[in-house]
């Protein structure tokens, strides 16, 4: 659901108009922008594997707890960067709805607490098993986000360049989904 992380943010736009562009990109990913160096400490893990099916550790920031306090600082930076709690609202809610998407598609590997605290089963419904639906829905959501920003973009700033930004996405959404086919399953 990298793609559709991303869909998110750039959809968001028309509703956001003072946040830049790579910012709303990011922050649905701030969680994965965490996972990362958690990786390489060895505290959080990653199996590249086909698509819908990496094996992920990531205990600490894909628990639920964790998403609220990722998104408490989205909130902050958003807040204090862009001096109204709207940004930080929308960029608070961009972070914590890659937890929320997540819970969809991820294997049983999302505990409620950080570090799997108290043992609690973990959450995630699985539907990256249908790997054709959810890489469709994530293309879909691609579609959508970037027609949502080329649409503001065109009213918004009614220059000859207005088209510049959604092209760099739709580009940059391109090769994602071209870096996903070969990872599918044989048809
Ligand atoms: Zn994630």
């Amino acid at each position: 659901m990298f793609l559709g992380h991303f869909a998110m943010g750039v959809g968001t736009k028309p509703f956001a108009p003072k946040l830049p562009v790579w910012v709303l990109l990011l922050a649905p990913q701030f969680m994965d922008l965490l996972f990362m160096p958690l990786v390489a400490l060895g505290v959080e893990g990653y199996e590249p594997g086909p698509y819908g099916h990496d094996v992920l550790n990531a205990l600490y920031t894909h628990s639920l707890v964790g998403a609220v306090v990722i998104s408490l600082g989205a909130y902050a930076i958003g807040r204090y960067a862009w001096k109204t709690v709207r940004s930080g609202l929308i960029l608070g809610g961009l972070c914590f709805s890659h937890w929320i998407i997540d819970l969809f598609v991820h294997h049983q590997d999302m505990p409620l607490l950080p570090g799997n605290l108290g043992g609690f089963p973990k959450l995630g419904l699985g539907l990256w098993d249908y790997e054709y639906v959810i890489f469709g829905l994530e293309v879909v959501m691609a579609v959508v986000g970037v027609g949502l920003y080329a649409r503001w973009s065109m009213q918004a700033r009614p220059s000859a360049r207005w088209y510049i930004g959604p092209l760099i996405v739709t580009v940059l959404f391109g090769l994602m989904i071209m870096g996903d086919v070969p990872r599918l399953p044989p048809l």
